[in-house]
């Protein structure tokens, strides 16, 4: 699927092709705290599918459990945070963070990853109290 999305702030805006198939929810600690929240919904896109249209990203680079290195990049000015991607020169997958993409009410995630390190609450979301507001 094509899409559009850009950060909070639209300094930065891109384009790119997801894989409606793979759509995760990640329940990681680094999720949690790259995010400020308690998981992340990531849309993956197809390989080198993705262009910024706007703006220029800071890039931070973790280095996961695995030794990995993963690029992380984010805009500078309202922090909403974009994707994480390999490093190098091969084709890359973007993990695009599904709270930046325009059309993220026609996206449902498919998978949860990382299960084990989820916040207990997490799964029972739907039994609490909803407001329209506030
Ligand atoms: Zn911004
Ligand atoms: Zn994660």
């Amino acid at each position: 699927m094509k899409i559009t999305g850009g950060c909070h702030c639209r300094k930065i805006t891109y384009e790119a092709v997801i894989d409606l198939d793979n759509v995760v929810i990640c329940h990681c600690t680094d999720c949690q705290s790259l995010s400020g929240s308690a998981f992340r919904t990531v849309a993956m896109s197809e390989l080198g599918a993705f262009k910024f249209l706007s703006g220029d990203p800071k890039m931070y680079v973790k280095t996961g459990d695995s030794g990995n290195e993963r690029e992380q990049a984010f805009c500078s000015d309202c922090g909403s945070p974009i994707y994480s991607t390999s490093i190098g020169d091969s084709p890359r997958q973007y993990g695009i963070r599904l709270g930046t993409v325009d059309q993220r009410n026609q996206i449902a995630p498919k998978k949860q990853k990382w299960i084990g390190s989820s916040q207990p609450w997490s799964q029972e979301i739907g039994s609490l109290p909803t407001t329209e507001k506030k």
